[in-house]
């Protein structure tokens, strides 16, 4: 699964067989350094574990060093066009930067680029995306993904040419099929860590569903080592949906598997309230890894139920729940919170008994 070879950034491996990391890349902007740390903390919180940070220019410096001190969160600096913002950041000891190869070309810069990454022990992220590729790419090539690919041929090479390896690759754009057919391509040719995503993806359901469905169709065929669900709202939400992502596909198990039913015309409950409840009493810090169903009726319900560690079925008369597998108690529904709590203690006990 994923690249063979990695890297390593601030202890985290990506690639090279490492867990898919999720990654997002901060809102506020660098210059109010004390609301970079409270979004980074929130998007520690949420298990994000790289964040990228625009660095616009060199009279950031002092916001950048500030924060790559303070953040729990590795920092990645996002550098365009001027290869002196790339040192800038470097000297501020963020661990690694992204460089977009569009806007990015002068060869010098570029070595001084290397030897301070070097000096640093630091990544480069080679990052192209299809918002900014020159006319010398796409006039180049067949396309708008292999225009991409050639984009991160290109710098790939000098950065190899100047004998530096530790590399992350990465070709977005806003089109799923263009992003999906440059990643293929990315995979199949190099063996450096590759991070995908779907790039302005929009907000919202849309950009959650854009984004899922360039990222399963990619980590389904072990294409990716780090993601970011790029979306117009908080950055949060972005780590949400990428774990929600993973989660579906087995690929990590942070958070809760929540099941639940559409609930269709043979319910005996009302699906959605009663998910609204049980998450009510989920506590913050739950174990990774713990499913809980909740089902409309004794059709389906009583089958998935069992499945989970914990599952709720309707039923003519209330509701039954299911613990590891077994019915374990019943009763009316507004009984729910009474019978529910207990059964969560205990399964939350015997996970961190097994910790
Ligand atoms: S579990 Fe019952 S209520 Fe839910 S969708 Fe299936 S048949 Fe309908």
């Amino acid at each position: 699964m994923g690249s063979s070879k990695f890297v390593n950034i601030c202890g985290a491996q990506f690639g090279g067989g490492a867990p898919v990391r999720v990654e997002s890349m901060l809102k506020t902007p660098l210059d109010n350094a004390d609301g970079c740390i409270a979004e980074l903390d929130a998007l520690r919180q949420s298990g994000c574990e790289l964040a990228r940070v625009a660095f616009p220019d060199e009279r950031c410096k002092a916001d950048l060093k500030y924060i790559a001190e303070k953040s729990g969160v590795p920092v990645m600096a996002d550098i365009h066009f001027n290869h002196k913002f790339a040192v800038a950041a470097l000297d501020c000891g963020v661990t690694s930067i992204r460089i977009n190869p569009g806007n990015m070309t002068n060869r010098d810069g570029l070595a001084s680029v290397i030897s301070a990454a070097k000096a640093n022990g630091a990544v480069i992220r080679i990052g192209a995306n299809g918002g900014s590729l020159g006319s010398r790419h796409t006039a180049s090539y067949e396309d708008r993904a292999s225009a991409l690919v050639g984009a991160v041929e290109e710098q790939v090479r000098q950065l190899t040419d100047m004998n530096f390896q530790d590399i992350i690759i990465s070709a977005k754009s806003s089109s799923v099929p263009e992003t999906v057919r440059a990643n293929f391509m990315l995979s199949a040719k190099y063996p450096f860590p590759l991070h995908i995503g779907i790039t302005e993806a929009g907000g919202g359901m849309e950009g959650a569903v854009k984004s899922a469905s360039g990222l399963a169709v990619l980590l389904s065929q072990g294409i990716g080592d780090s993601v970011r669900v790029s979306l117009t709202g908080d950055s949060v939400s972005e780590v949400r949906v990428a774990y929600a992502v993973l989660r579906s596909l087995e690929l990590r198990k942070r958070g809760v598997n929540m099941i639940s039913c559409p609930g269709c015309g043979r319910r005996r409950v009302d699906v959605g309230a009663l998910c609204e409840r049980v998450k009510a009493i989920l506590p913050v810090d739950m174990p990774d890894g713990v499913t809980i169903a909740v089902m409309g009726c004794e059709v389906n319900g009583p089958r998935e139920a069992a499945a989970a560690d914990i599952g709720i079925a309707g039923t003519k008369s209330g509701f039954i729940l299911f613990k590891d597998g077994n019915s374990a108690a019943s009763g009316e529904i507004g009984e729910l919170e009474k019978v529910f709590s207990p059964c969560l203690r205990d399964l939350l006990a015997k996970r961190v008994s097994r910790r």
